[in-house]
């Protein structure tokens, strides 16, 4: 076979190195050590490298490379992070902490289980199981921090659209699983309401709106999701999606009584839910009325979680609506960045590859 007399630019070495295709030319490639080699796949690193610097980049083929590295610096990131993350952890169907190594697949160590003789990965049993292109999933949790839309998290990271939108589904539940058990001593608690959305369903129950609309009734009622929000005076906060309308004593209670120490103190409005579940869980309550323009009494008053919801609804904004089976992943996506505790890919990694 003839050996082909041109030299492949750098964007056709990478693209022919990347895509597994043979060198455009005659599949074969000349580098400067008169070396032949009869595909990208048969290059050292070092031919490569000679192939490369031959070239004069562009800046956008230079971008384009230093997109690539990070992408191959990342994946390996991601895969030590999950590694080290699930180390020593013991067999997730059934507990049993005695397994030996049985290969790899996707870059993730496999182990067998002596216990069910069944195998396991590190994100076994945790939402990031199954997922593919971790390379770029620490460049996704970084477009978290930065509240990107799923187009322009989709555009910035490489990955289509439904990629983006089922990353952003897993990803941010899973790391919301870092979540406080307990409240403290002084716990402030306020639902608010966003008209439900059924944004994104295939089936819709009711004629779509034009421009947002507005409720048919007056009050809140049934069109309205509520969202409890609770918030010691540390600053930690849950919020819980308690479904349409009012919220109720038995709505708080199965959403509050397990996070409210014992001796805590709850603050509120005048709701009488609040008033009920307090008496029949027989916590301390005090409550501001607000109807009646009271906004404070002393130390008592609901500010702090008031504030809250007026940043989420801000932040929401963005957003142009959120569907409301997903209301509380975004509820739990803005818990995570007003927290600030996660404040870096890693950690959101970290948190999410984690079980709980
Ligand atoms: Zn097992």
């Amino acid at each position: 076979m003839q050996p082909c007399r041109k030299t492949c630019s750098i964007y056709m070495a990478l693209f022919a190195l990347v895509r597994r295709t043979k060198c455009p030319h005659a599949g074969l490639i000349h580098c400067r050590d008169n070396a032949w080699v009869s595909g990208m796949a048969d290059l050292t690193f070092d031919q490569l490298f000679v192939v490369l610097s031959a070239t004069r980049p562009s800046f956008a083929e230079a971008e384009q490379m230093r997109q690539w590295l990070a992408g191959i610096d990342q994946g390996a990131q991601c895969l030590a992070l999950i590694e080290e993350t699930a180390r020593g952890r013991p067999c997730p169907r059934c507990g049993c902490g005695r397994v030996h190594r049985c290969g790899q697949a996707s870059g993730l160590q496999r182990f067998r289980c002596l216990g069910c003789r069944r195998s396991y990965n590190a994100l076994t049993g945790t939402p990031l199981a199954r997922l593919r292109k971790r390379e770029h999933w620490l460049a996704y949790f970084q477009c978290a921090l930065d509240s990107l839309v799923v187009r322009a998290a989709a555009a910035k990271i490489g990955v289509h659209r439904t990629t983006s939108f089922r990353w952003r589904h897993r990803f941010i539940p899973a790391a919301a699983r870092n979540r406080p058990t307990v409240l403290g001593d002084i716990v402030e608690a306020d639902e608010t309401y966003l008209l439900e959305s059924q944004k994104g369903s295939r089936q819709m129950t009711r004629p779509a709106r034009r421009r947002g609309g507005v409720s048919h009734q007056r009050g809140i009622n049934g069109e309205y999701d509520c969202l409890l929000v609770a918030r010691d005076r540390g600053g930690r906060t849950l919020a819980f999606h308690t479904g349409r309308g009012p919220v109720t004593a038995a709505l708080l209670g199965a959403c509050l009584s397990p996070v409210l120490l014992p001796g805590a103190v709850l603050y509120s409005d005048g709701a009488a839910a609040y008033q009920r579940f307090a008496s029949l869980h027989g916590i301390t309550h005090a409550w501001v009325n607000v109807r009646a323009g009271e906004h404070a009494r002393g130390n008592i008053h609901i500010q702090n979680v008031n504030a809250w919801h007026a940043r989420l609804k801000g932040w929401l904004a963005h957003f142009r609506g959120v569907a409301s089976r997903y209301l509380a992943h975004y509820a739990n996506w803005y818990r995570l960045l007003d927290e600030r505790h996660l404040g870096t890919p890693t950690a959101l990694l970290v948190a999410a590859a984690r079980r709980y």
